[in-house]
């Protein structure tokens, strides 16, 4: 194991403990996501906590799933996005308004965290609403891991201008509870600073935090930015603006240069196209599938 892990996920098992974990370092995929648009300082943060997060939870994810972790509804942090599939390629963004506080909670203040796995060939789809009542992303998390799957889990989330990472614990359904281990496991990240940290290659890193343990740890995964839109997602998403909006789009030129928000990815759209689309969301409520 080279000690320069860049873009993976690594797994890894407590052998006495019913306690799994896994990390995420995430370098050129982060730097992909933070350097599409000008995000301040705070929404940065947030934007790569987030994104570890995502990684993190998706690697749960089964054949063919999709897994979305997304703060809408906000007036600071308007919507913020963070998509994974099955074979841990993420894409993401954040649309956020003018003069942010600094703080967590004022920044997110009056959004809700919204997790959404789609899974399957039918696309059957599970969402979960949990309120940005903590004091950060990652208690936001512990909070989703109590109420839906009620197993004890605990992340740790940091991002700089350099790496998104994070850590997390947690609890198997199998595991009985009483033997300390879970405190004294959790404890031992408590004060930690996962970046720091995951400068250290896998094995060196569990060593240094659970000196006492006897832990598996699994080859890595890798991490990609990668964006799966297509017209038909581009087109879905214009009938989000309704029949107004899409008007007004036409009124100034024959085809209109629609850009994937995610990736940058241009796609051209004939203005006969643009009213056919906005015939449709005007005969009948417009359908989101996004
Ligand atoms: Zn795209």
């Amino acid at each position: 194991m080279t000690d320069k892990q860049v873009d993976v996920l690594s797994r890894f098992v407590f052998e006495q403990e019913d306690i799994r974990g896994s990390m995420v370092r995430l370098d050129n995929v982060w730097q992909q996501l933070r350097t599409a648009d000008d995000y301040p300082a705070q929404v940065q943060s947030l934007l790569g906590e987030a994104l570890a997060a995502t990684a993190l939870l998706g690697r749960n994810l089964k054949f063919d799933g999709r897994l979305t972790l997304q703060v809408q509804g906000g007036e600071h942090v308007r919507l913020l996005v963070l998509q994974s599939d099955n074979d841990l390629r993420v894409r993401g963004l954040a649309r956020f308004g003018d003069s942010l506080p600094q703080a967590f909670t004022e920044l997110v203040d009056g959004g809700a965290l919204c997790i959404t796995v789609e899974s399957g060939q039918n696309r059957e789809r599970y969402q979960s609403i949990v309120p940005l009542s903590e004091v950060d992303l990652a208690h936001c998390l512990e909070l989703y891991y109590r109420q839906s799957v009620q197993l004890p889990t605990v992340f740790m989330l940091a991002a700089d201008d350099s790496r998104a990472a994070g850590l997390m614990l947690q609890a198997m359904p199998e595991r009985k509870p009483g033997s300390g281990a879970w405190q004294r496991l959790t404890e031992s990240i408590s004060s930690l600073d996962v970046l720091r940290m995951s400068r250290l290659d896998d094995r060196t890193l569990l060593t240094a935090l659970f000196p006492q343990d006897d832990i598996r740890l699994f080859a890595a995964d890798p991490v990609a930015f990668h964006c799966d839109c297509s017209i038909e997602r581009i087109e879905n998403m214009l009938r989000m603006l309704g029949a107004h909006e899409l008007s007004d789009l036409v009124s100034e030129q024959p085809v209109v240069e629609v850009r994937c928000e995610f990736c940058n990815q241009p796609y051209e759209i004939s203005a006969d196209r643009i009213f056919a689309l906005a015939a449709e969301v005007s005969g009948g409520q417009g359908k989101f599938v996004h």
